[in-house]
């Protein structure tokens, strides 16, 4: 079974390669930014706060993305999954750990994408254009990256230590097909 968490910075291409990954597994893949952008078109009162928090860079709560993931890991219980920017603070990854002692589960692979500011920032307004999404500009790019840095890091590095032989550095700077290459010889050796 095959229990995967991608990190990075946000531009890093840890959506794309989780896509790609899952189709490879047929496990199922867990984005909290898709979940969350698809919860802003019901246009309720919640999406509404969503939406402003999200346009600024800054991370929704806790509370709300702890929800979202364990009503979707309960769901597919036993059958693997990857997330995809979860967990970001903290706090979530303390629920995550919770969630996973009390299931009897683990996490087989981390890979962290790792790639310099620069790269992802010209990466990002790149798919700004393709993809119109609000939070791709030059001032909330910042933000995000900095929410990276403060909050995110700190999971990451608490991570490699808890599962250090699992945790992989990846080379973000490659070409798409190079990551994914990368990352199925990792998947395939262990
Ligand atoms: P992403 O598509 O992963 O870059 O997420 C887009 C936005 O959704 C982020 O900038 C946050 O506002 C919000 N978001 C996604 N995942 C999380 C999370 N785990 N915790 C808090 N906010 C999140």
């Amino acid at each position: 079974m095959s229990n995967i968490i991608f990190f990075g910075p946000p531009g890093a291409g840890k959506g794309t390669q989780a896509k790609i990954i899952s189709e490879y597994l047929n496990v199922q893949h867990l984005s909290t930014g898709d979940i969350l952008r698809k919860k802003l078109l019901e246009k309720d009162n919640l999406a509404i706060e969503l939406k402003k928090i999200m346009a600024s860079g800054n991370l929704v709560s806790d509370d709300i993305l702890n929800s979202i993931v364990s009503s979707r890991l309960s769901k597919e219980s036993g059958k693997g999954f990857i997330l995809d920017g979860y967990p970001r603070t903290l706090h979530q990854s303390e629920f995550l750990n919770n969630f996973l002692s009390k299931t009897s589960s683990s996490i087989n692979y981390i890979f962290n994408i790792q790639i310099n500011f620069e790269t992802l920032k010209n990466r990002i307004l790149k798919r700004s254009s393709e993809e119109s999404r609000e939070d791709d500009n030059v001032d909330v790019i910042e933000t995000r990256y900095n929410e990276y840095l403060n909050s995110t890091q700190k999971v990451t590095n608490s991570y490699k230590d808890i599962y250090r032989p699992n945790f992989y550095e990846i080379d973000g700077s490659l070409e798409i097909e190079e990551i994914t290459q990368n990352i199925k010889e990792i998947l395939k050796k262990s």
